[in-house]
C-alpha cells in the first residue's frame, strides 16, 4: 500500500494543510486539502473519498474537487460516509446555496459526485478495498475507518478523544499495517481538547494502552493544531512503549 500525506494538520497556514490522505492514488481519506495539495490529474484519478465526519477541515475541498472534476469530465467521485455525515453535506454544503448540488451536475446520469452511505461496522467494497467504519468519540457523528487491500489493512482514527470501540476493532484486525491517529492539542490545553473531542499526547498515551500491538504498530500522528506543532511534537517524542511518527506534508509511506 502506498499512502501519501496530502494534509495532516488540524488547521491551515501556508505550511499546514487540513486532513487528507491518499491510498494507492485511488482512494482518499478525508478531503481537507485534496485540491490545494494535489495536481488536477491526480484529483481526477481518485475513485472515492471516505469522509470521517462533516467538519469543514475534513470536507472543504469536496467543493473544489467536485467543480474541477466537472470541468474535466472525470468519472463520478464516490463520497462515502455515514448517513448523518452525508445528510449534513446534502443539507448544509451541496445545497445549491453554499455550493451547487454536484450530485446532480453536470447531469443526473453522470454527476460529479455520488454519495455512498456506510453503516458502522458493516464492511463495504469501495474502489477495490474492503472498507469498514467505526464510530469514535468527537463532538459530532464521526467515524474512523479500516481499509483492507490486497497487501494489508490501513486504519484511520478520524477526529476523536478517548474512545473504546476503535481499539477493540483494531485488536481484531490481523492484517493491520499502520494506524493514522489523531492528536491535536498539547497537554496544557487538556480542557480545550476535552471540550472539542480531541487528544493530547497524555490522553493518547492512555488510550493507546488499549491497543495490544502498540509497541510495534506504526502509528502515524496527524491533526496537530498549527499553533501547537512544536510543543505537541516534543510531548509525543517523550512517550514510551509506542511506535509514533508525526506526519509531514508530502510524506509517502509504503506499507
Ligand atoms: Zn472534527
Ligand atoms: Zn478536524
Amino acid at each position: 500500500m502506498d499512502l501519501r500525506v496530502i494534509g495532516c494538520h488540524g488547521g491551515e497556514t501556508p505550511k499546514h494543510r487540513t486532513s487528507a490522505f491518499v491510498l494507492d492514488d485511488r482512494i482518499a481519506i478525508d478531503a481537507g486539502s485534496l485540491t490545494s495539495g494535489m495536481e488536477m490529474k491526480a484529483q481526477c484519478g481518485l475513485d472515492a473519498v471516505l469522509v470521517s465526519h462533516a467538519h469543514l477541515d475534513h470536507v472543504r475541498d469536496l467543493a473544489t474537487i467536485a467543480d474541477n472534476r466537472l470541468q474535466n469530465g472525470c468519472e463520478p467521485l464516490i463520497v462515502a460516509g455515514t448517513k448523518v455525515t452525508l445528510g449534513i453535506l446534502k443539507k448544509h454544503f451541496f445545497n445549491n446555496l453554499l455550493w451547487p448540488d454536484f450530485s446532480r451536475l453536470p447531469s443526473e446520469r453522470k454527476p460529479s459526485i455520488r454519495y455512498l452511505e456506510i453503516k458502522p461496522e458493516v464492511p463495504v467494497k469501495i474502489a477495490g478495498y474492503d472498507v469498514s467504519a467505526v464510530r469514535v468519540s468527537h463532538t459530532i457523528d464521526c467515524c474512523g475507518f479500516t481499509i483492507r487491500g490486497r497487501d494489508g489493512t490501513l486504519a484511520y482514527s478520524g477526529d476523536t478523544g478517548p474512545t473504546d470501540r476503535l481499539w477493540e476493532v483494531l485488536n481484531e484486525t490481523e492484517s493491520l499495517k499502520a494506524l493514522l491517529m489523531e492528536v491535536s492539542f498539547p497537554n496544557g490545553e487538556s480542557r480545550l481538547a476535552r471540550a472539542s473531542g480531541h487528544h493530547t499526547p497524555e490522553t493518547l498515551a492512555r488510550d493507546m494502552d488499549k491497543l495490544e500491538r502498540r509497541r510495534e504498530l506504526p502509528t502515524l500522528l496527524y491533526h496537530i493544531k498549527p499553533s501547537f506543532q512544536a510543543v505537541v511534537e516534543r510531548e509525543c517524542a517523550r512517550l514510551r512503549g509506542v511506535n509514533l511518527t508525526v506526519c509531514a506534508l508530502g510524506d509517502q509511506f509504503i506499507l
